[in-house]
């Protein structure tokens, strides 16, 4: 499993590259430009195709995912909003493109009480847009869309592995987007997998209802809110109501295997560190060795896809 974290871009996306290398990372994500803010980044084009090389010639870090800008909201009620919205995916898309990014991963966004139902084929159609209007500036096809499991705040879209299920069946289950699986954001809207069985039903879930095939990436964080709180806050690995025993079972889960796992942890304030991602890599170790072990006892996968 490749393990990183989430890097600032300050100064570039090379440093962003470098501070990757630092703590130790197999993969990285990045914002494409400031996330608060809807003005687009100015990159150059020999910067980015730098930027892709080096990641493709694989020296550790090999890997790199982007993340959307906070402001798009794709769910929203408001035409001229969903329209910056749009506007924004793209630049955001085209710039993931051009580093060789393996998906954009999106927080769908809020309805604002609206209800899912009336704004689930305004969110299909928006991203079929983006992603067409993405391929037409590159002149190829660009990356895919992950969309983001939500924490279940106020009127988020995508609480669930059925509403972002629903989103993808209204998208025609077009092949250009996928899911990332944040655990503090599943642990907050509800679901807990601090059992081997409970982490298997996590897995069996995301298979039924969106396919595994789908899931990219996981952002691995501990919760400093209760199981159910749906609020979107992260802790450090250990250091929150998660805990290292069932991020282990996740992390370690033979079918996420070929996920990346990036930490989204505040770290001392200043994000992951290089011992964040290390105690990472510890937990997966240790969560795939028990279930290896299961699977020794005989008792291995069928037990946990019978249900
Ligand atoms: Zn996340
Ligand atoms: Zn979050």
């Amino acid at each position: 499993m490749d393990i990183g974290a989430h890097v600032r871009s300050s100064g570039g996306l090379p440093a962003a590259l470098a501070r990757g290398r630092e703590i130790r990372a197999d993969v990285i994500q990045v914002f494409t430009q400031s996330p608060r803010m809807w003005r687009a980044a100015r990159h150059d084009a020999e910067t980015l195709a730098r930027v892709r090389a080096e990641i493709a010639v694989g020296n550790r870090l090999r890997r790199v995912f982007c993340h959307a800008t906070y402001l798009v909201n794709l769910a929203t009620p408001d035409a001229a909003l969903l329209e910056r919205s749009r506007t924004c995916l793209v630049d955001n898309l085209t710039t993931a493109a051009a580093i060789g990014a393996d998906g954009l991963v999106l927080h769908v966004g809020s309805h604002l009480g609206g209800g899912f139902a009336g704004c689930r084929d305004q969110v299909a159609k928006s991203l079929l847009a983006v992603l067409e209007e993405t391929e037409e500036v590159l002149g190829r096809p660009g990356c895919p869309i992950l969309l983001e499991n939500a924490a279940g705040a106020g009127g988020t879209v995508g609480r669930s592995f059925t509403e972002l299920a629903e989103l993808i069946d209204a998208a025609a289950g077009d092949a250009r987007l996928g899911v990332c699986l944040d655990t503090q954001h599943l642990f907050a809207s509800g679901v807990a997998y601090d059992t081997p069985e409970k982490a298997d039903q996590v897995v069996a879930d995301i298979e039924h209802h969106v396919g595994l095939e789908r899931l990219a990436c996981l952002h691995v964080n501990d919760s400093a809110v209760p199981l159910g709180a749906n609020r979107d806050r992260h802790a450090n690995l250990g250091e929150g109501e998660i805990g290292e025993m069932a991020l282990s079972l996740l992390l370690g889960h033979p079918s996420l295997e070929t996920c990346a796992a990036i930490l989204e942890v505040p770290g001392n304030g200043d994000g992951p560190r290089d011992l964040d991602v290390a105690l990472a890599r510890r937990l997966q170790q240790a969560g795939a060795s028990h279930f290896a072990k299961r699977s020794a006892r005989g008792m291995g996968r069928s037990a946990g896809t019978a249900r």
